[in-house]
């Protein structure tokens, strides 16, 4: 039986509800009017690109809040996200899994709490704990494109905690993943390759995965 007939034939222990699926997605790629970069690519520190990106998460986060008669701000929103972090995987969406663990600190480091201190064990375990969402509900309650980009924002939210390669590699698919492009196993790999010979600024013009897997090789770098 094929994972997507167990899913939906046999039911799943909680409902998984989908995330990030509230806010059209771009087409193709566009221009930041703030970075002047692909939207995504200056995220999060630039504005524009963080509030087109984080709006996806926060759609789903506004309206469990509004399900739940919560306020922003308010100390019963934290309650909220306690309660969000505690309950069982797939509860809640994956969007507002990010989202609650965004807004608690780690008591430990004191960072929030999944991308804290490379270090910090409490963060470990909350960062690995959350991605047991995507495990249980490929490919149908969620998507491989939606999975990339819940890494790839993860990834670059936390920076410290991972390879500067695979930063690289997040800043530029986030663009593409936003557009609901996934590059292949191979292109991947290949954009890797590329990445680890110091190639960022070739592959930052490129307009696809397609494009940044087909840049030539350099024949008197190898
Ligand atoms: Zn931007
Ligand atoms: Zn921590």
């Amino acid at each position: 039986m094929t994972k997507a007939a167990y899913l939906s034939g046999m039911g799943l222990p909680a409902p998984f509800p989908p995330g990030g699926r509230r806010v059209p997605r771009p087409e193709a790629p566009v221009p930041c009017s703030n970075c002047g970069e692909l939207v995504g690519r200056g995220y999060p520190e630039c504005a524009i690109c963080a509030e087109r990106i984080d709006d996806l998460w926060w759609a789903d986060w506004r309206a469990l809040l509004d399900a739940e008669r919560v306020q922003t701000g308010t100390d019963e929103e934290r309650a909220l996200a306690e309660r969000v972090r505690a309950a069982s995987v797939g509860a809640f969406p994956w969007t507002c899994v990010d989202w609650a663990l965004w807004l608690l600190t780690c008591t430990v480091c004191g960072g929030q709490v999944g991308s804290g201190d490379l270090g910090c064990v409490d963060c470990a375990a909350a960062d690995g704990a959350r991605w047991a969402w995507d495990h249980q509900a490929l490919p149908v309650a969620m998507t491989p494109n939606e999975h990339a980009l819940r890494v790839a924002v993860a990834g670059l939210r936390a920076p410290h905690r991972h390879r500067d390669v695979a930063v690289a590699g997040w800043r530029l698919a986030l663009p593409f993943l936003f557009a609901g492009e996934l590059p292949t196993t191979k292109q991947a790999q290949r954009i890797r390759a590329l990445l680890l010979a110091g190639r960022y600024a070739e592959l930052a013009r490129c307009r696809d995965f397609c494009a940044m897997a087909h840049l030539p090789d350099l024949p008197w770098r190898s």
